[in-house]
């Protein structure tokens, strides 16, 4: 029998690495999913073991194609949860300690430092020269201060960087040069979407930094090369758990792959993921817009070495999160699913705001001192009201977000793609048309990342053959229209501007 043509995308994200197969019309046709573990030695740490990351890639891909043994991989794309660094011994393969996670918070106090320092003085929104350079913040989230920690804690390992011993990577780079043989002749590689996380890459350039390497005490022998996102960066190497020679052709950190996987190609498309958080991602085009306004800006995607197209991007901590938090703190629902219940029972909030600054505010506000707030209750509010406004405050903050996306810009956003596991809620979704005021569209296939991947790598190799096959493929499930009168929607947002200056700066003069 003649095999089956198909895209393999590795997805290894924060808790797990799961393998997707796809067929040229874009259908998943078989996929394996695998945890591991998190590792918090302190308080705010959080590391993974880079070993039993790449164990678990070669595991997925190994039962993925196990449970399809007629589909045949044309290319490999990878998507990763960004900014995770990993420093490891070119000689032997072995890491130098374990990959420092996005989420840790070990360098919290050199970020304050830092920023504080002369020539490095950064604004409330983020304004100055790491803005200017990276298009991010001075902040323990980026790969930067992590690599630094990593090269000033763990004995020897300047020594070994400077003989050109150590290679560093994110979690792609890592991948990468493990597909492709690793100790014997691996790639050391990674995509602009990656490098842009790292506070090294110099967002109009492309390139890594001097000034930025200098500052942060790291070599530049260490640095992956940084190549398109859809490219063809090597072929498998022979291996026990796959095939050698796929080649290896697209990679790109997994909020820009769920652009891509949204087919979001154009200037002005725009996609927001619900999931614990909310990562919102405006494509911008060839323009590199700096934010004055508390977002970030990142590539969205490169074809050619050398260019890109950019996008801002804004996140909120409690997306999704606060829906658990009324389920294991509160506990006046069950599961995620029954917030739609109690919300389709109340149909209002009763005039209640809720604002679940549970750890501060990201986008656009970064005020990391305000702490969640409930206003607006009278005798006639109930649970069901408290469940409604919590599912309007994943709404209301998304707005926040799309407001300072559009002055940023300049561009008005008329439809928003979704994806993540809170948008199985429909009256979340009706809720966002009417908040936001604009078109929500939800696709067929919600693994928006791993199609991405796959999308970047199939469009590499030729799989697909354009932009234009890719759109064909991404299939609309609904589209959720405002129901609301301009006026209604901007007397109900009056209410949440108002409830989240309750919740601002809380902490402040403590
Ligand atoms: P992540 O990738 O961040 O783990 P997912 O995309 O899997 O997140 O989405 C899970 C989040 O979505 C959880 O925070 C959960 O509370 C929320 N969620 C899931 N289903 C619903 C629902 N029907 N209504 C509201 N929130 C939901």
């Amino acid at each position: 029998m003649m095999g089956k043509d198909c895209v393999l995308a590795l997805d290894q994200g924060t808790t797990s690495t799961r393998c997707i197969l796809f067929d040229e019309k874009g259908t998943p046709v078989v996929s394996h999913q695998q945890e591991h573990a998190q590792i918090c030695p302190r308080p705010g740490w959080v590391e993974h073991d880079a070993n039993e990351i790449w164990f678990c890639a070669q595991n997925v891909i190994r039962e993925a194609a196990a449970k399809s043994p007629s589909s045949r991989p044309m290319a490999l794309g990878i998507t990763n949860q960004r900014e995770t660094v990993v420093v490891w011994d070119k000689n032997t393969g072995e890491p130098v300690y374990n990959a420092i996670v996005w989420q840790c918070a070990r360098t919290q106090d050199f970020c304050a430092e830092w920023q504080n320092t002369k020539g490095w003085e950064q604004s409330s929104t983020g304004s100055g020269k790491v803005k200017d350079k990276t298009g991010l913040l001075i902040s323990n989230y980026f790969s930067g201060t992590k690599l630094k920690w990593i090269l000033d804690n763990v004995p020897g390992a300047k020594d070994r960087a400077k003989r050109g011993d150590l290679l560093f990577g994110t979690i792609d780079t890592w991948l990468v040069w493990n597909l492709t043989g690793g100790v014997r002749g691996g790639i050391h590689a990674t995509d602009v979407t990656n490098a842009s996380r790292t506070l090294l890459m110099n967002i109009r350039a492309l390139e890594w930094d001097e000034e930025m390497l200098d500052f942060l005490g790291i070599p530049a022998s260490m640095l992956p090369r940084i190549e398109p996102s859809s490219h063809v960066y090597g072929e498998t190497a022979k291996n026990v758990s796959f095939e050698a020679g796929i080649p290896i052709s697209g990679v790109l950190g997994d909020q820009q792959a769920a652009l891509f996987g949204q087919a979001c190609f154009d200037q002005g498309m725009v996609k927001n993921t619900y999931g614990t958080g909310l990562f919102m991602l405006l494509n911008t085009g060839d323009v590199c817009a700096s934010s004055q306004n508390g977002l970030l800006t990142t590539p969205a995607y490169s074809l050619k070495k050398g260019s890109c197209v950019y996008a801002l991007e804004g996140s909120v901590a409690m997306g999704g999160a606060t829906i658990q938090w009324l389920r294991d703190n509160l506990r006046i629902i069950d599961t995620a699913e029954d917030s739609e219940y109690f919300a389709n029972k109340a149909k209002d909030s009763g005039g209640t705001y809720f604002v679940p600054a549970f750890s501060g505010l990201f986008a656009p506000y970064w005020d990391m001192g305000a702490r969640g707030t409930l206003v607006g209750l009278t005798r006639y509010a109930r649970k069901e009201h408290l469940i409604y406004a919590a599912l309007e405050s994943i709404c209301y903050q998304t707005r926040d977000v799309l407001e300072a996306m559009q002055k940023d810009s300049r561009v008005k956003v008329s439809e928003m793609k979704v994806d993540g596991g809170a948008v199985a809620n429909d009256t979340l979704m009706q809720m966002q048309a009417d908040i936001a005021g604009l078109s929500v569209v939800r696709p067929m296939f919600r693994e928006t990342t791993a199609l991405g991947a796959a999308y970047a790598a199939g469009l590499a190799v030729g799989f697909w053959d354009s932009f234009e096959s890719l759109r064909a493929l991404w299939k609309k499930d609904r589209v959720f229209s405002s129901a609301l009168t301009p006026e209604e929607r901007e007397i109900k947002y009056k209410g949440w501007r108002k409830a989240i200056e309750k919740s601002r700066d809380w902490l402040s003069g403590e």
